[in-house]
């Protein structure tokens, strides 16, 4: 039935091209990483769970993102779907694993020993894998929210076990446009297949010149972006034109390994938050700019999803 659906939905355009940009500003300093979390994800809005990573693995190919990183959940690796095979296959490919808790715990919700244990049970799944990176990357982005001190007792453990905070920069919330696609399949409701990958590469590049605008604004330089997308199936169907996009709008792709060496690795961002990108969190500790990029807001995207991509 899925696959059935698709053919409907599919439209492409006769060229590659995804959207129209004014042309690159010369010698622009803008660099960006693409970074997947939730490593395996359940089902999406339109592909077979199995097609998803030889898609994703085909599409940064063709980018040309030689390296990505993807964040995984071993708890919920199952037997019965080929998983395990797909991670190796991402790291055939030449992309980094890291660590996202075995369950996608919510530091906010767990304490901190239950939370620490779900961070070691995936490291030791994780610790033998080829191209593993020694990077944590939170669940929700909840580095314990208003909790300062679930935030420090933490921060302290992620040191003492050489993990680092696998902290992203750039988000359009793709996870929450997979969701809104999903429900518009149940419903019958028909989608045009160009208008949501024009939404979805719009969002994204929106939101990276957002990061670099705020970024330059609090640190006085342009650092190194980093990506955040889920192993979705928009993701995957829609990476390559992300990065084509990207590129017309002057920025270069660098792997995760050179995003993660920009000093704002290093730095501790203290506010009365933890729960937002990097930039979000040195721009408030500077009291610069707003909080959010607006897409964000659940209630924008569903405004924009139904305005753009549903059709009666
Ligand atoms: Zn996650």
């Amino acid at each position: 039935m899925l696959a059935v659906l698709l053919l409907v939905l599919w439209k492409p355009d006769a060229g590659s091209e995804t959207v129209t940009r004014p042309a690159a500003q010369a010698a622009s300093d803008k660099r960006i990483a693409f970074s997947f979390d939730d490593v395996p994800r359940s089902q999406g809005a339109f592909l077979e769970p199995d097609e998803r990573p030889r898609l994703l693995i085909e599409a940064l190919r063709t980018a040309g993102i030689r390296q990505a990183a993807f964040f995984v959940n071993p708890a919920r690796i199952t037997a019965h779907d080929n998983d395990a095979a797909d991670i190796a296959a991402y790291a055939r490919a030449g992309h980094v694993m890291a660590n996202h808790t075995a369950r996608h715990s919510r530091l906010s919700a767990v304490s901190v020993p239950a939370f620490l244990a779900d961070i070691d049970a995936a490291e030791s799944w994780l610790k033998d894998k080829p191209n593993h990176r020694p990077w944590f990357r939170f669940p929700f982005l909840d580095e314990g929210q208003k909790d300062k001190a679930k935030r420090d007792a933490v921060r302290t453990a992620l040191k003492q076990r050489g993990l680092m905070n696998a902290y992203v920069t750039v988000d359009a919330s793709d996870w929450h446009l997979e969701n809104l696609a999903i429900a518009a399949g149940k419903a019958g409701q028909l989608m045009d297949w160009n208008a949501l990958r024009d939404l979805f590469v719009e969002s994204y590049v929106e939101s990276a010149n957002f990061s670099d605008e705020l970024a330059r604004r609090t640190l006085g330089r342009a650092p190194a972006q980093m990506i955040l997308l889920h192993e979705t199936d928009l993701a995957a169907m829609f990476v390559d034109d992300l990065a084509a996009a990207l590129r017309a709008d002057g920025w270069t792709i660098v792997t995760a390994d050179e995003a993660y060496r920009d000093p704002i690795s290093h730095m501790e961002p203290d506010v009365d938050f933890a729960d937002g990108t990097r930039t979000q969190m040195l721009a408030a500790e500077r009291k610069i700019g707003k909080r959010w990029y607006e897409r964000n807001d659940q209630k924008v995207a569903k405004k924009l999803f139904a305005e753009r991509v549903l059709r009666d």
